[in-house]
């Protein structure tokens, strides 16, 4: 156990000295939604301590960024209730403010001794950083507390695929796994500057839901969110599937998956955590070895595409350019079936696997990762242009996925066309891109069986809308 967040976890934002006259110290409080295992917080309560100064956590919510729909806010606001509850017992100031971030934050950011804020790493949310902390009138630190070995000192470069990054953050994993000690809170509670708005968490679903797009994807209340849930979810995982967890990773009939995708969206459990319990569970070396892979390897790789391709990361011009170019060859390739967006998303295509795969999305806001693949690289078999295709998937999945509008996002859709991939055998539409069939899962898993276990999946959601 650590008392001090290591070095390369934190970026100073700004050269100013504290603010004299700041009454608090802020955290605002975005990637890492959870009050355990959960760097930024430890920072701030250490800053605090030094400056003599209570402490105020604020979330922000903007109803208006992009991709947020009233599936998203659900969750999200349901999360918010742990760090609400967990705050109020240490004795901190929690504030949620809503709206435009700058008008909101701006009176907080000027009333602050100092200010502590998440690394986030998708375009909007990097671009809301830029406007609203210039505001502060005070020291800023950035601190990336939701990856296990910091982006920037894993690498300074986009990698080209897994193989190339694994040995760099294996390397480096050990040391960053020790666990960061949380100071008893002892500063006071903060009050609220006379130009600052706040809303009551209670009251924030009837504000927000006018204000929030309604695409259709509907709120899931019956998905458990918030750290309390979270690590539950992942001791239940630990003790009762995780010895199965490398046999049946691409089974996607069975369950043996840890489902950690949505509360690590939203930051309600640290990658950390997982890994350290992973390591105390009893389950031999293979499933502790895949698991790890797709954890930190594969997870910390799409954080890597994300940071290091800033302006495209969502956009088929991110694509290496030997898959643009095949994929281009075979542009004027017949397409037998084609089918539009509207067809795709109401899961009515020919093939029942698929459509089991889009339900399971629908109706859970969640997918198997085997299915995940399958599901993507049929859209690219059946749309018009490999761009249409990629438009399609990503919004699909940024619209019903909890897990959505993550960096896991942008990489899992752009792998489906390439990216960290390489070339194979060249086909039709495909041209050298890897191509997934229903024989292929035939062979390799239980699609039928998959297909019954989202039928009942559907049913338990219907039962509780
Ligand atoms: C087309 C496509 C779209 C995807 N969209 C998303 C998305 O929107 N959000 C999302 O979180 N993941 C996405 N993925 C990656 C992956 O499918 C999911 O992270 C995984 O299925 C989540 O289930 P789990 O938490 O039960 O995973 P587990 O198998 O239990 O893995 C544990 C954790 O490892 C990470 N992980 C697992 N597989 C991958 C992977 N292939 N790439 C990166 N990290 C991984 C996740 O954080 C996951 O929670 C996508 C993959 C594809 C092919």
């Amino acid at each position: 156990m650590t008392s001090s967040v290591p070095a390369e976890r934190i970026a100073r934002v700004t050269d100013l000295p504290p603010n004299p006259d700041g009454a608090f110290v802020l955290y605002w409080m975005e990637r890492s939604q959870r009050t355990a295992d959960n760097p930024s917080l430890v920072q701030a309560v250490l800053r605090a301590h030094d400056l003599g100064r209570p402490l105020m956590v604020v979330v922000h919510i903007n109803p208006s960024e992009p991709g947020m729909n009233l599936r998203h806010l659900d969750y999200q606001l349901r999360g918010l209730q742990d760090v609400h509850t967990n705050l109020a017992a240490m004795g901190i100031r929690f504030v949620l403010t809503v709206g435009d971030p700058v008008v909101q934050l701006k009176p907080l950011m000027r009333a602050a001794a100092w200010v502590v804020v998440d690394r986030v790493y998708l375009r909007h949310q990097k671009s809301d950083q830029s406007a609203v902390l210039p505001h502060a009138a005070g020291t800023c630190e950035r601190i990336e507390g939701d990856v296990v070995v910091p982006t920037h000192h894993v690498t300074g470069k986009r990698e080209y695929a897994a193989r190339t990054l694994r040995p760099k953050v294996m390397r480096e994993m050990d040391r960053f796994l020790e666990p960061v000690r949380m100071p008893p809170y002892q500063a006071g509670w903060a009050e609220l500057p006379d130009d600052a708005r706040a809303l009551a968490l209670d009251a924030a679903a009837e504000v927000l839901r006018p204000q929030t797009v309604d695409d259709g994807a509907w709120s899931l209340p019956n998905v458990p969110a918030g750290e309390h849930a979270a690590s539950h979810g992942l001791d239940v995982f630990l003790a009762d599937r995780f010895a199965a967890y490398d046999a049946h990773r691409n089974q996607p009939q069975t369950d043996d998956v840890s489902h950690l995708s949505k509360p690590l969206r939203y930051g309600h459990i640290s990658p950390v955590t997982a890994v350290r319990r992973a390591r105390m569970a009893d389950v031999g070396e293979a499933s502790l070895t895949s698991f790890i892979e797709e954890l930190v390897v594969r997870r910390e790789l799409a954080v890597n595409f994300v940071e290091f391709s800033p302006d495209d990361y969502d956009r088929y011009t991110t694509l290496p350019e030997w898959a643009r170019k095949t994929l281009d060859e075979h542009r004027d390739d017949e397409r037998t079936p084609r089918y539009d967006f509207a067809t795709l998303e109401a899961a009515e295509t020919h093939d029942p696997y698929w459509n089991a795969a889009m339900d399971e999305m629908r109706y859970s806001g969640y997918m198997h990762n085997y299915m995940r693949m399958y599901w993507g690289k049929k859209i690219l078999e059946w749309s018009d242009s490999p761009e249409e295709a990629f438009t399609t998937a990503l919004t699909l999945n940024d619209r019903w996925f909890l897990d959505g509008r993550d960096p896991n996002s942008y990489t899992g859709v752009a792998w489906c066309f390439g990216l960290h991939d390489r070339a194979w055998t060249e086909r039709a539409v495909f041209g050298k891109i890897r191509y997934m069939n229903a024989a292929g899962l035939k062979r390799k898993a239980d699609p039928d069986a998959y297909v019954a276990k989202v039928e009942q999946l559907k049913r338990q959601s219907h039962a509780a809308r």
